[in-house]
């Protein structure tokens, strides 16, 4: 029962051949946000020189709170993947460092949260103009909210 979605592309980096992946991974928490469904992969692995170039898409949407009214948030991820990755390299990659591809063997799973992490925003807001929570009401300024409003300064 191991979840680990370790992909052997020794076709790939011995024979050449090209390898189709559809996965759907798991994600974890990350930071505030919450990955409720898998996110599904597609990509396609060919070998490059001596690395693996992998080419395709990413899916999943992630769930949050907004940060400043708390209200839940679901922001969809898409993302256009174009990566290489060199088996022996520890140039300045992003993902050289974490041997995400060690013994001809892909880790696939943590690639993928990898991109994911990468492509969250910082701050999850439900709208860019989010006003937040009212401090006296505790409810939020657009809608609930009808205490008098401060003067603006
Ligand atoms: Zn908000
Ligand atoms: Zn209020």
């Amino acid at each position: 029962m191991s979840p680990l979605k370790k992909i052997d592309l020794s076709v790939v980096l011995g024979a050449g051949r090209e390898l189709e992946l559809h996965q759907a991974i798991s994600v974890p928490d990350f930071g505030s946000f919450s990955f409720p469904a898998p996110a599904e992969v597609a990509l396609i692995a060919r070998r490059i020189g001596g690395g693996v170039e992998l080419e395709g898409i990413v899916d999943t949407s992630a769930a949050g709170a907004c940060a400043r009214c708390l209200d839940d948030v679901r922001l969809s991820i898409h993302l256009d993947v174009h990566e290489r990755l060199d088996p022996d390299s520890d140039r300045a990659d992003p993902l050289g460092e974490s041997n995400v591809l060690a013994d001809d063997h892909l880790d696939l799973e943590d690639l993928v949260r990898q991109l994911i992490d990468s492509a969250v925003p910082l701050v999850l807001l439900c709208d860019d103009d989010c006003r937040g929570l009212c401090p006296s009401c505790g409810k939020k300024r657009d809608g609930v909210c009808r205490c008098p409003q401060p003067d603006p300064e």
